[in-house]
Parts: C-alpha cells; structure tokens; sequence
C-alpha cells in the first residue's frame, strides 16, 4: 500500500530568518507518525540551511529547477546541483509556476524528465481552473497535464519517483478547499488515466496526494478518502498546525 505523503511548500516564505528559525524549530519539536513521509519545501535559497538544521528523518524539496544541468541560464537552478546540494525533491509544474511564469505542461514535463535523470524524486503538480471545473473539464485538463509527462516519463521505475499533487486552482490560498467527494472524485478519475497510459500497476503504486487550502481541521476527512495519500501544504505548513496535517493518518 502507499505511504501517506504530507509536503509543506513555504512558497516564498520566510522572509526573516528568525521566521525560519521558528519553522524549523518547530518541526524539529514535533511528534509525527512514523508511517508518514514529511518534505518540506523552502524557498531554494534556503534549501541547504534548512537541510542542515533540519531532523534527518524530514526531507527538503526545491520549488522548482530548470531544465539543463549547467550553462549559460542566469537565475536558474540547475536538477545536478540540487542532487549535488542534497536537495532529494522538487516541486515541479505548481499552479503559480503555471500562472505567473508562464511554465507550459510540455515544459514541465521536460523539467520532470530532467529532474528525475538528475536522480531527484518530483512532486508534480497537476489542477483546473474554477472556469475549467465548472464547464466539467476538471479530467481532462488533468489528463492533458499528465498526458504531456506521460510522454517523456512512462517507465514503472520513473514513476516511482513522482508524487502527484492534486491542486484545483479555485482552492489555492483561496480558503476554499475542494469537498473530500470532489478530491475523490478526480484523483480516482487521475489514478485511472494513470492505469490507461502507463499500467495499472504504476497508478496503484503512485502516490496521488492533494493541495488547496488543507489546514488542520480539514485534513482527516480529506485523509478518510481512498484516493487521497497525502497533502501538499501552502498556508498552513507556516502554522503549528502542520503537525496534526502531517498525523491526518495516523
Ligand atoms: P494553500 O494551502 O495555501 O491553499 O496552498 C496550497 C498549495 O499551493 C500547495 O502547493
């Protein structure tokens, strides 16, 4: 069976290191259920500190990387070097990368494909938009986000490297969290598609977690769901109610 999953992504958070001194303290104070596998994902500017002061059974995550290993691409960050930095983990292809920077879903295939032969483990990142969802697109925009990866990475090994990250966009700090019928509902329809374009075998190994105003009153029910194997955090991976998100299993 799969192990539940719980990412905090800080986004471009903290901004003082006394704010990430307080993050990382308490995390290092907390009392997670073993059977949980806990990333956390700071800005990469903070990615080796925070690796450093962290507890070692916690693993650290990259926002996001480019492409290429080296060469001439000012501002990136390059899959080697957070391999080489013992970064284990990148997000790739989040709502905001998408929105804001413009990233396509045949880019951030390519940034998987790269990460993974890299040797780094991805958090994909895969939803619709509210418009999309209520003209009843939701599967298919996820397929097509898929689909592009798909292309690239179809392997049973590969896989095993990706965690899948439901995030519909209407939730995303919006307060507004999907129902645990509607997280449901698609990631089953998601682990589906995976069963039709790679192999049963990888969709029912592959952890499908979701995203999109989780907190720590919402998290056990979503958790109750069969499709759900975990959480990606925004919000409230900043609050000490991270902890109890992480124990939604337990
Ligand atoms: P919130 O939990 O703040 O809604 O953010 C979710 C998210 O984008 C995690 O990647």
């Amino acid at each position: 069976s799969r192990q539940f999953f719980v990412g905090a992504n800080w986004k471009l958070n903290p901004c003082s290191r006394d704010e990430k001194k307080k993050l990382i303290d308490m995390l290092n104070n907390a009392n997670f259920d073993k059977n949980t596998e806990v990333v956390v994902a700071p800005p990469t500017l903070y990615a080796i500190a925070v690796a450093d002061l962290l507890r070692k059974d916690v693993k650290v995550a990259a926002q996001n990387c480019y492409i290429k290993a080296s060469g001439a691409f000012t501002g990136e960050t390059s899959p080697t070097q957070l391999t080489e930095a013992g970064i284990p983990y990148v997000i790739l292809g989040h709502s905001e990368r998408r929105t804001l920077f413009h990233e396509t879903s045949s880019l951030v295939a390519q940034k998987t494909r790269a990460a993974i032969d890299a040797g780094l483990s991805v958090i994909l990142c895969v939803g619709e938009t509210l418009q999309e969802r209520e003209s009843g697109a939701t599967d298919n925009v996820v397929k097509e986000q898929l689909g592009e990866v798909v292309k690239l990475v179809s392997s049973e090994e590969d896989w095993s490297k990706i965690v899948v990250a439901y995030e519909p966009v209407w939730a995303i700090g919006t307060g507004k969290v999907a129902t645990s019928a509607q997280a449901q509902e698609t990631q089953k329809a998601t682990r589906a598609y995976l069963a039709s374009a790679l192999s049963p075998k990888i969709a029912e190994s592959t952890r499908i977690i979701y995203g999109g105003s989780v907190n720590d009153k919402n998290c056990r029910e979503l958790a109750t769901q069969p499709d759900v194997d975990g959480f990606l955090v925004g919000g409230a991976s900043l609050t000490p109610g991270f902890v109890n998100i992480v124990n939604a299993n337990a």
